[in-house]
């Protein structure tokens, strides 16, 4: 290995690059922020955003963001911490699912699943571990809000247990009761788990510091917390006697769960959150590319496209592409392959920060995020190389559950329309079909969420300045199918078929789940292939 092929090798296992996945209001922000105050943030790349007159760096691209007071953005945030460097991806928080949320993912390496301890599995936290679970990505567990009464913590394993089949290895218990939560012992290595040291949680005056941790040996920890240090150590036998024991192996496999309890907005928990991430969450390792072979980290540069976006910052009108590093060292200024399009790519404007201020990055590693600033021939999947050609396999396009129509009545801004409506395509805002039915003129929007639609046509109106209507078609799924099956199905009743403009892959649009089974019946031999998110 040469060199600068070990030093790489270096730098890429001392990173770790995860994201949080939860439901809206488990304290994704609070923890986020909790984190960046344990390490040493080198660059915010637009992640954190300040709610309820929070601080934070808010990312102010839109002003519907703002009326909504969520993050339509996601981006990373990266620091230092016990000699590692941190990147945290930002996947936005909003009630809505958005195709960005699950694409976010295909960049990590780990997943953070958090859950409020009062409600448990949520539906977005759910649909969000699907994605992991189709990805392989292992996962680590935080129960927030353990200061405030909730559900036990056994119950809480079993639902994880049940639900997603994921088992549950705790790392660290709960001594209290959610609401009288005074710390936790510590599980972590052999010697731990055999004392039952408990680790101490106290606030800071105001709680907006770290927390104060004291570490007690048992018989401390015994005389001070009595009947609910008794009760933890219980359940911590029986944690042991049924095996929930942490296994490294099994945690990449993503066939087990490191649990870990906290309260996010006291900072209870977040340093051990760390540790673990530091300790156990896997480092950049080989990306496979589209033909299934492995791209070693030391190998030259090379990376893919997770996310694009448009204006996110209205001083400066641009498009920005993030590129998440998989081998190789990034410098400003290289000059890159697009593997599409077989042309170079400058990279003068690499940015690592965002927001209301923008630093310039000067090299990255694998695992970083970079921001490549007018990027506009760059598309979402695509990937970037120098010396040794690669090509990652595309980004997976998600099973659309929402339809709609988009025109603009103003004859004289047909040219725009066209243009804004390939621009959210490239960003991968909406897909975006077409029909020889419809038209040109007459594309249909397709998403997972209907919040990609106000994107969509809020966008057209600010960017482009096309005013748009918006009619809703009453699909409720699709599937892949081909042409010929697609000629046969043309008078089926409740379908439609249509091109996707990204990829050219035909889909078929069906009312409902039963109406697609009468289809099946009636057509016999057609191709019905589920996507993404049916998987
Ligand atoms: P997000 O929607 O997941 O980003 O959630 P936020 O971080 O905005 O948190 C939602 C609410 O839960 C806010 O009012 C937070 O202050 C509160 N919250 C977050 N973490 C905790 C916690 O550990 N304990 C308590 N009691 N409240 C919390």
């Amino acid at each position: 290995m040469s060199g600068q092929g070990s030093a790489v090798a270096r730098e890429a296992s001392s990173r770790r690059t995860f994201a949080v996945i939860s439901h809206p209001d488990a304290g994704k922000s609070t923890i986020t922020e909790a984190l960046a105050l344990h390490g040493q943030a080198i660059g915010e790349a637009g992640a954190v955003h300040g709610k309820g007159g929070r601080k934070g760096v808010v990312s102010d691209w839109m002003a519907m963001e703002k009326q909504r007071g969520i993050s339509i953005t996601s981006a990373a945030l990266q620091f230092t911490y016990a000699d590692c460097v941190v990147n945290l991806l930002d996947t936005p928080g909003h009630a809505d699912f958005s195709e960005d949320t699950y694409r976010v993912l295909t960049a990590v390496d780990c997943a953070v699943m958090l859950i409020d301890a009062a409600k448990g599995l949520e539906p977005q936290t759910l649909k969000l571990f699907e994605v992991c679970r189709h990805r392989r990505i292992p996962v680590i567990t935080f129960i927030n809000k353990w200061d405030r009464p909730g559900r036990a913590a056994l119950e809480l394993l079993d639902e994880i247990e049940e639900r997603i089949g994921l088992k549950c290895t705790p790392l660290t218990w709960p001594v209290g009761p959610g609401g009288k939560f005074a710390g936790v012992i510590d599980r972590r290595g052999d010697d731990a788990a055999e004392a039952n040291d408990m680790v101490h949680f106290e606030r800071t005056p105001g709680g907006t510091r770290e927390a104060i941790q004291t570490r007690l040996t048992a018989d401390k920890a015994a005389a001070r917390f009595g009947e609910d240090y008794a009760t933890a150590v219980e359940e911590v036998q029986l944690l042991t006697e049924i095996g929930a024991t942490h296994d490294q192996k099994l945690f990449e496999a993503a066939v087990t769960t490191p649990v870990l309890f906290g309260a996010a907005v006291a900072n209870f928990g977040v340093a051990q959150l760390l540790d673990v991430l530091i300790e156990h969450a896997p480092a950049p390792a080989a990306r496979e590319d589209a033909e299934g072979e492995p791209r070693p980290v030391e190998s030259p540069f090379s990376g893919f496209v997770f996310k694009i976006q448009a204006n996110m910052n209205k001083a400066h009108r641009d498009q920005v592409a993030f590129v998440r590093v998989c081998s190789g060292r990034f410098e400003r200024g290289m000059v890159v392959t697009h593997a599409e399009s077989g042309r170079p790519f400058a990279t003068k404007y690499a940015q690592s920060l965002f927001g209301a201020s923008r630093d310039t990055l000067d090299e990255a590693f694998p695992g970083d995020v970079i921001g490549l600033v007018n990027a506009t021939a760059l598309g979402i999947g695509d990937t970037l190389y120098v010396d040794r050609k690669v090509v990652f396999p595309p980004l997976p396009s998600f099973a659309p559950e929402h339809f709609a129509t988009i025109r603009t009545d103003d004859t004289s801004k047909a040219k725009r329309f066209r243009r804004g409506i390939a621009q959210l395509d490239a960003e991968g805002v909406v897909q975006v079909l077409y029909s020889d039915r419809r038209g040109d003129a007459t594309p249909v929007l397709a998403a997972v969420g209907t919040m990609q639609f106000e994107v969509a046509t809020h966008r057209l109106t600010e960017e482009f300045g096309v005013p748009t209507t918006l009619d809703h078609l009453p699909y409720e799924l699709a599937r892949r199918t081909d042409t010929d099956s697609a000629e046969k199905m043309k008078r089926a009743p409740g379908t439609e078929t249509f091109v996707r403009a990204r990829d050219g892959v035909v889909l078929a649009a069906f009312l409902n789940k039963w109406r697609m089974q009468t289809v099946k019946t009636d057509y016999p031999g057609i191709t019905l292939e589920p996507l993404l998110a049916d998987a």
